[in-house]
């Protein structure tokens, strides 16, 4: 199975087209049914591999989006990369609709989440300090028509329940931390795919300024989808750019992120907790050349 770039489209992305010997891939795993099903072929240099997080006709909720399912689905079928493509809300007036955003923080406000693939008899702890791969995260900013639009490097992204959008105290205070943007999925992604060994990383465009701005539109529905669709056009430009070359070799262990982070004993494992562990550090060694 060749080392594969996974997509994960959020609001607005639904479809990517450009993939060539495209399957539709119905992936069953232990934690149920993934998003829906995942478009996988090849684009560019890379074998891809779609799926968009919210379900056909968008009818996932951001605590209802089955995130182990879905990162155990594109694990087993070989992603090794996985780029989150989302649109958030900015906390900064420099940060305005259109801008992409690469952060390399986040902060976890949700609280009703599946969480980690190690529960029921096994128990580990992996470092999330940086908890996207900065290698990947520089191949995808390296993608990224600079001409195009505004792109902000780094950051912290707050990560709310949802699904309402935030009150005003919240955006304040949300503002009063060293923190860019605002969104609803990026957890428990970011730790499920670290969990699992694979680069993960976001590109997030900004569709509104959440309720803090004084002068701008508080945030709705109607606003968000008034600038999605070019931001939408824009994430597509990417992702083709990004398969246009090789999937870059990682440095920063996220293969093995979960090998040196078990604190159960071998003999206390079950033979299941074995397989998990053997499945979530196991990747395809192309993608290191
Ligand atoms: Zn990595």
């Amino acid at each position: 199975m060749p080392a594969t770039l996974g997509i994960i489209g959020g609001s607005g992305l639904y479809d990517l087209p450009g993939i060539t010997d495209v399957e539709e891939l119905t992936v069953t795993t232990p934690y149920g049914g993934a998003s829906g099903p995942i478009l996988s072929g090849q684009m560019g240099d890379c074998a891809i591999a779609f799926l968009p997080r919210h379900g056909k006709g968008h009818r996932l909720n951001p605590s209802d989006v089955p995130y182990r399912a879905n990162i155990h689905a594109l694990k087993q079928i070989g992603v090794t990369h996985l780029l989150s493509v989302s649109a958030v809300g900015s906390l900064q007036a420099d940060l305005p609709p259109g801008t992409m955003v690469l952060p390399d923080q986040i902060v976890d406000r949700t609280v009703a989440r599946d969480r980690t693939f190690f529960e029921g008899g096994i128990v580990a702890h992996v470092s999330l300090a940086d908890p996207f791969c900065p290698d990947f995260q520089q191949h995808v900013l390296a993608s990224i028509d600079q001409a195009d639009a505004q792109v902000h490097n780094g950051g912290a992204y707050v990560c709310i329940e949802g699904p309402q959008f935030s009150t005003r105290a919240e955006s304040q205070l949300y503002r009063s931390w060293p923190a860019q943007i605002i969104g609803m999925t990026a957890m428990p992604e970011a730790r499920l795919a670290r969990e699992a060994g694979i680069c993960y990383c976001v590109v997030a465009t900004v569709t509104d300024y959440d309720v803090w701005h004084e002068s701008e539109e508080d945030v709705s529905v109607a606003s968000v989808l008034a600038v999605l669709a070019a931001n939408v056009d824009r994430s597509k430009s990417l992702i083709a750019s990004l398969a246009a070359s090789p999937l870059p070799a990682c440095t920063s262990g996220c293969a093995q992120a979960a090998a040196h982070a078990v604190s159960t004993s071998q003999d206390s494992r079950s033979d299941e907790n074995t397989a998990l562990l053997s499945f979530l550090t196991s990747r395809n060694a192309q993608s290191e050349s």
